[in-house]
Parts: structure tokens; C-alpha cells; sequence
């Protein structure tokens, strides 16, 4: 949209630009442009616009990706928006506040690509939002006032390096593309602006810690950036010599100086102080389990190690447990990347073998421990006999009631998320390939006990 065009369609609305909504539309068409492509869409890719306005960025956008959302919290120009792109049935637009706006909704379509000239007001509220964890999004471009790109691309060392470079740097890799000068802009604000792109960081390019911790302590170590960062962690009462030793760093060091790995290093280092039970439990050792061996009717006729009855496809027997909150929404774990089985896929709430001698429901009652933290009385629901579909496992399904919260061992589990049951349906639906085969398996056998 060039300059008239912007004004036009104002005055056709009889409105003006609304600064408490941050509303600066986007007049250099060569700009807009430019913007989307950084995007890379392609006819399969599901857009997100976060503040699409008269639609600068939009016009561009569309004609790329086969549908789209978006997210207008301005009543007349989600309408004008409506009317501009009725012939478009992939394109939705909601009228609503971005911050409202349910993410989880996005996991049916696949890793979404979300695009957005942010209002300034919020545009860290939004940033935050779209790259919290569990994230159904594959790539964001953001254009932002220039001085939040520049703190959220910075280096360590620098004035810009701050808590919200490290919290959004640990998942997300961002690249300060390009500066706009405010001009670009109807009104012209007084600020420049500074376009980022963000994709997702290799799980393996850092190690692993625990997310909650890591954002306090880089929150706490950046709350007063003058002082070193032992007077701001002190009341962790830790070991600093001992700490700083093992992490190569001076006792003197203050926050902005740590690198993400230092801080991620860091972050391990207090977890493991604080509570090295939990820190040093690796992922089961699996190897040595041994499980009973069934017959077509499930009774047992002899035992063999975790190996030979998957090699050899001997029955088996599993459990698997949903578990619900009062709403009604069933939890998901997504099992960790580093699986050997169904890596970085969601499966039930958690789930396990039966072991050599155990039975199902004190294997139920265990695993919801070891996977989840939590206890539960728990409800046999169903059952799935032993084939291909399931492994050659004879399963049973147990549900329990639970809000959490719950901690679970970041070998197994990458993270979770309760989802609402009608989500589930259209995700499984349409997307098979993001759940485990036994997930999918329990699902129907529970849809048919409702
Ligand atoms: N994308 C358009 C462009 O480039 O010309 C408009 C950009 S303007 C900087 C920001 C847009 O975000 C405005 O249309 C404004 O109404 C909208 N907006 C403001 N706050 C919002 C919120 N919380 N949720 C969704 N949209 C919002």
C-alpha cells in the first residue's frame, strides 16, 4: 500500500491512525516487500499476522502461503480487512488482541511462520508469547523499535545485552536483518525501526537446562546491571569460588559479561547444587529391563529382555495414562529429541512398559511419578489388544484428574501442554505424524469409552 492508498482508506473509514494502539502503517511498498520475503513462504506454509492493519505487509504475503490468520485488535480495520480479503476463504481474521490469542490452536496446521510490524507498546508482550515453549512456530520476522532489535540481537558486553536477549536467545536464534528509517511510516514515528528474524535454535547446539531456573537467574543477574553477579545471586548461597572455578569465570563477573553458554552452564551448576538427586537421574536404563513375555490371550508364558521382544516382536504389555484437568483438556508430553523411540514426538500424559513380575496398575501408578512428579488414583478405561498398530503391546489406558504442576525428567520429556479435546481431534486428524502410533492407538480407544 503506497501513501494515498493508506489515506483513502482511512478516510473511507472515516478514522484516523490511533497511537495507543501503536498504529504506524507501513507506506513503502518496496519495503513490505522486502519484509515478507524474509519470510520464505511457501504454498503449504499457515501465516500468522500479529497487527496486520490496512494490510501493508498482508497484500505481500497471501498470494505466498496457502492460509492465513490474522490477529487485528483494531474493530474497523479488522473489518476493512474482512471486506479486502473476502474472495480468500484460507484467510481468517480475527478480531482480537494478540495477547488473547490461543497458540495452541496453530499445532493442527504444523510449524506456522508468524509475521507482524509489531505496535510498540507491546510488541515484547507478543515477542514472548509467540516463542514461549512448547512453540508451534517455525519462523518469525518481527519489525520492531529499533532499539528492542538491537537488545534482543546483542552480544555480550554490550548495553543492549540484556535478560530478554538471553530468555528468547536460548531457543531462538535471532538476526538483526535491517534498519527502517521512520519515514517507511504513516504517521512517521520519531524512532527507527530494526526487522528481525528468529528460527528456531538445534537442540544440540547447547546443553540442557532447566527453563524456569534459567530465566530467574538471568532475571535476578540482570536486575541491577552495575553489581556483580554474586551480590545478585547470593541468596542462592552457593559455592562462588567453587562455582566460578568450574564455570572459568572471574569471582568479579557481572551478568552481561556471561555468554548464553556461560549462563546456560551457569543455570546447570545451581540445579545441580540445589538438588543433584534429580540432576544426575539419566534417562532409564533401559537396556536392562526385561518384561513378560505373553501369549494372544495375554497370559504370561515366559520373559525376555526390552531387545528381544522388540526385534523379535514378542507381546508385551504397556500402560498408558491420560490425565485430565477440571476443564476437561487432556495433557501431552512431547518426548524428548533425544529418544531412540518416537523422538521429539507427543505422546500420552506419560506411559511405560510393563515390567518382568509387575502388573498394570502399580506400573500405571509408577510411571505417573517417575514421569510426571505427581500421584493420582487412576481409572482403568480400556484396553488394545496386542498387533501391529501397538508394537505388539497388550495395552491398558488409565485416566486420572490433575492441574499439575509437574516436573518431569528432561531426558525423557522436552515439555507439555493440556490440550482441549476437540484441538486433539482435528491435530490427530491432520497430522498423524506428530503423535506417537500408541498415542494415537489410546486416543481412539478412549473416544470410544466417552
Ligand atoms: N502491519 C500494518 C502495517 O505494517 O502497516 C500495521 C502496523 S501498526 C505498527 C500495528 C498494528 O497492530 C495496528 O494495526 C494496530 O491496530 C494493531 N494492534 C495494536 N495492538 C494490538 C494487539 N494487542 N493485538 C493485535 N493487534 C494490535
Amino acid at each position: 500500500m503506497n501513501r494515498a492508498e493508506i489515506q483513502n482508506a482511512l478516510s473511507a473509514l472515516q478514522t484516523r491512525p490511533t497511537k495507543s494502539l501503536g498504529q504506524n502503517f507501513l507506506q513503502d511498498e518496496e519495503t513490505a516487500a522486502w519484509i515478507v520475503g524474509q519470510l520464505d513462504l511457501s504454498p503449504t506454509d499457515h501465516l500468522v499476522e500479529v497487527g496486520p492493519g490496512l494490510g501493508a505487509l498482508t497484500e505481500f504475503a497471501v498470494p505466498k502461503c496457502g492460509s492465513a490468520t490474522l490477529i487485528e485488535k483494531d474493530g474497523r480495520l479488522a473489518g476493512y480487512l474482512q471486506e479486502s480479503f473476502r474472495d480468500h476463504p484460507n484467510v481468517e481474521i480475527l478480531h482480537q488482541d494478540a495477547l488473547e490469542y490461543d497458540l495452541r490452536e496453530l499445532f493442527p496446521r504444523g510449524p506456522a511462520k508468524v509475521l507482524g510490524n509489531l505496535p510498540y507498546y507491546v510488541s515484547s508482550q507478543v515477542l514472548l508469547a509467540f516463542t514461549a515453549e512448547p512453540s508451534p512456530v517455525g519462523k518469525l520476522v518481527f519489525t520492531l523499535q529499533k532499539e528492542m532489535a538491537e537488545r534482543l540481537s546483542a552480544k555480550p558486553s554490550t548495553k543492549d545485552y540484556g535478560a530478554i536477549t538471553l530468555i528468547v536467545g536460548r531457543r531462538w536464534k535471532v538476526d538483526y536483518i535491517r534498519t527502517i528509517p521512520g519515514s517507511a511510516f504513516l504517521p512517521a514515528p520519531n524512532v527507527e525501526s530494526g526487522v528481525i528474524a528468529l528460527t528456531p535454535r538445534d537442540p544440540a547446539e547447547l546443553p540442557d537446562c532447566d527453563a524456569r531456573l534459567f530465566n530467574r537467574l538471568v532475571k535476578e543477574g540482570f536486575s541491577q546491571r552495575r553489581k556483580m553477579l554474586r551480590k545478585m545471586l547470593a541468596h542462592h548461597e552457593l559455592d562462588w569460588s567453587a562455582l566460578c572455578t568450574a564455570l572459568g569465570i572471574e569471582e568479579t563477573v557481572r551478568g552481561e559479561a556471561l555468554s548464553l553458554r556461560q549462563w546456560v552452564d551457569l543455570t546447570r551448576y545451581v540445579e545441580a547444587a540445589k538438588d543433584p538427586e534429580t540432576f544426575n537421574a539419566k534417562a532409564q536404563d533401559v537396556h536392562g529391563e526385561r518384561f513378560d513375555v505373553v501369549d494372544d490371550e495375554n497370559r504370561v508364558i515366559a520373559q525376555a529382555s526390552r531387545h528381544e521382544v522388540h526385534t523379535q516382536k514378542l507381546r508385551h504389555r504397556s500402560v498408558h495414562i491420560f490425565v485430565f484437568n477440571k476443564r476437561g483438556d487432556l495433557f501431552l508430553q512431547k518426548r524428548s529429541r533425544f529418544k531412540d523411540a518416537n523422538p521429539g514426538r507427543w505422546d500420552s500424559s506419560a506411559a511405560g512398559h510393563v515390567n518382568a513380575g509387575a502388573d498394570y496398575l502399580e506400573t500405571a501408578e509408577r510411571e505417573l511419578g517417575e514421569e510426571l512428579g505427581v500421584s493420582a488414583p487412576l481409572t482403568l478405561i480400556g484396553t488394545h489388544p496386542a498387533g501391529p498398530k501397538t508394537g505388539w503391546e497388550f495395552v491398558q489406558i488409565f485416566r486420572t484428574e490433575h492441574d499439575g504442576p509437574f516436573h518431569w525428567p528432561r531426558a525423557e520429556i522436552e515439555s507439555g501442554l493440556f490440550f482441549p479435546i476437540p484441538l486433539l481431534e482435528r491435530w490427530t486428524a491432520a497430522r498423524p505424524q506428530d503423535f506417537s502410533n500408541s498415542f494415537l492407538s489410546s486416543f481412539q480407544v478412549w473416544k470410544e469409552s466417552r
